[in-house]
């Protein structure tokens, strides 16, 4: 039986309204597609798709280029939307194809899980902006809990093969956290940001201006 022929005439009219809406057709809970909001991996990964420790596709550490070509993967023809939906989807009894829909437009939504990228941004983001706040004289306590702090960090790292090159990286003597002032933590931190540079093959950040980007503004006066 078709999904929107149910013996209940008021979820046939809901689906149908949910199908306007989205141009997504309600889809049966065992619908391809639905195997992705349950978190089991697909047969064949794409390039680029890293699995998580538990076996499933890892989100947090694949980049939204791959994701997007897993999602498409999973997703028949007949189901892609024309275009995104408008309204925020909710997980209750009713919202199959809502599910659906978002399962298909979560790369271009703001507010779904972080692919690798945007985890990335918003972290280089807190470092970069706790640097610039740090102390330029740090009592030798607020020393010791930043190293701690940096120590959990590279642990808690949500992506965990980023994670695992930068507890790598950091074990090395020469790139033990510098904290004893804003200045030397800020040049630090930079310093790091551009090994990850270097490893994804982007150009080097130019550490003189570290303090430019990311606390006082550019010379030229572009963010005043
Ligand atoms: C600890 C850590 C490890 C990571 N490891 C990986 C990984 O293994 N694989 C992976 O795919 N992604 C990794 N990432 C994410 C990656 O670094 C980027 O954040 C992501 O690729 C998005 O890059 P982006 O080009 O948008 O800019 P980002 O690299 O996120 O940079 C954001 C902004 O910071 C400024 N900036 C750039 N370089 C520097 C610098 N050296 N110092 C100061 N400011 C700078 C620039 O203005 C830039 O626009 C990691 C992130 C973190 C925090």
């Amino acid at each position: 039986m078709p999904v929107t022929s149910t013996p209940f005439p008021i979820l046939s009219q809901f689906l149908c309204q949910v199908e306007k809406l989205t141009g997504v057709p309600p889809q049966p809970l065992d619908a391809p597609g639905s195997a992705m909001l349950d978190g089991e991996p697909p047969k064949e990964l794409p390039k680029g798709v890293v699995i998580g420790p538990d076996g499933k596709p890892c989100r947090t550490c694949t980049s939204s280029a791959a994701w997007k070509q897993m999602l498409k993967q999973k997703q028949p023809s007949s189901t892609k939307p024309s275009s995104s939906p408008t309204f925020p989807p909710t997980a209750t009894a009713t919202g199959v194809a809502a599910a659906t829909a978002s399962t298909i437009n979560t790369f271009d939504r703001a507010d779904c899980p972080p692919d690798v990228e945007q985890l990335g941004r918003s972290s280089w983001t807190l470092l970069h902006s706790i640097t610039a706040t740090y102390p330029r004289n740090p009592p030798v306590s607020l020393q010791q809990e930043t190293r701690a702090f940096v120590t959990a960090f590279s642990k808690l790292y949500p992506c965990w093969t980023c994670a695992e090159d930068f507890q790598a990286w950091l074990k090395d003597d020469r790139n033990a956290p510098k904290v004893s002032s804003r200045e030397e933590f800020g040049r630090w931190m930079c310093e790091a940001h551009n090994a990850v540079n270097v490893k994804l093959g982007k150009e080097r950040f130019d550490c003189d201006r570290w303090e430019e980007r990311w606390r006082t503004g550019w010379k030229d006066g572009r963010c005043d």
